[in-house]
């Protein structure tokens, strides 16, 4: 009787063993990764009380350069190391150049070596939202601002402790407010 089951006990174990192991490789495997690092309340979509603005498309283009409509609205990317930001030391707040709520600090900002402002965190978690982005064949985390749902730029889980995210930024979506210097 023993000898009968040790045979389909082995058959059903490497199929465990087979599925256990292939599943994540079919391209699931950045996407889990990412979402262990991601704070809950950043990939729960909470319905927060933060009032929000629905602008139609042609009163941004009326606020926005042309620049920042197609980054922010259009979700388009700016050039590397070309942005007015990416090199910026300066203490202060950087908020959404499209609503003005405010987003990441100075305090936060690091030195990645790509070529956008890269924050490690945000200023408060409901400032923004994130949305699962499959385009270009990878699986990456845009950032929206959570006001106006304008394009900021993604987040990825390369970045320095304690968060290890790299919040990846467009210049062209972000508005910097120096700090004051208290006399
Ligand atoms: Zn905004």
């Amino acid at each position: 009787m023993k000898n009968r089951l040790i045979l389909p006990a082995l058959i059903l174990g490497t199929f465990l063993l087979i599925l256990y192991f292939a599943y994540p490789l079919k391209g699931f495997q950045a996407d889990s990764r990412i979402n262990d690092f991601l704070p809950d309340s950043l990939t729960n979509k909470d319905e927060s009380d933060m009032e929000t603005i629905n602008l139609s498309e042609e009163e941004w283009k009326k606020r926005l350069t042309p620049e920042q409509y197609q980054v922010l609205r259009e979700k388009g990317t700016e050039r590397p190391f070309a942005g007015l930001y990416w090199d910026n030391h300066e203490k202060g707040t950087y908020k959404c150049a499209a609503c003005k709520s405010e987003l990441f600090s100075s305090d936060t900002k690091f030195d990645s070596g790509c070529g956008w402002p890269s924050f490690s965190d945000v200023s408060s978690s409901s400032a923004i939202e994130l949305r699962k982005d499959s385009s270009f064949g990878m699986i990456r985390f845009e950032v929206i601002c959570k006001k106006c749902g304008s394009h900021l730029g993604h987040v990825f889980d390369d970045g320095p402790e304690p968060t290890h995210l790299r919040y990846c930024i467009n210049s062209a979506s972000l508005h910097f407010k120096k700090e004051e210097k208290k006399p």
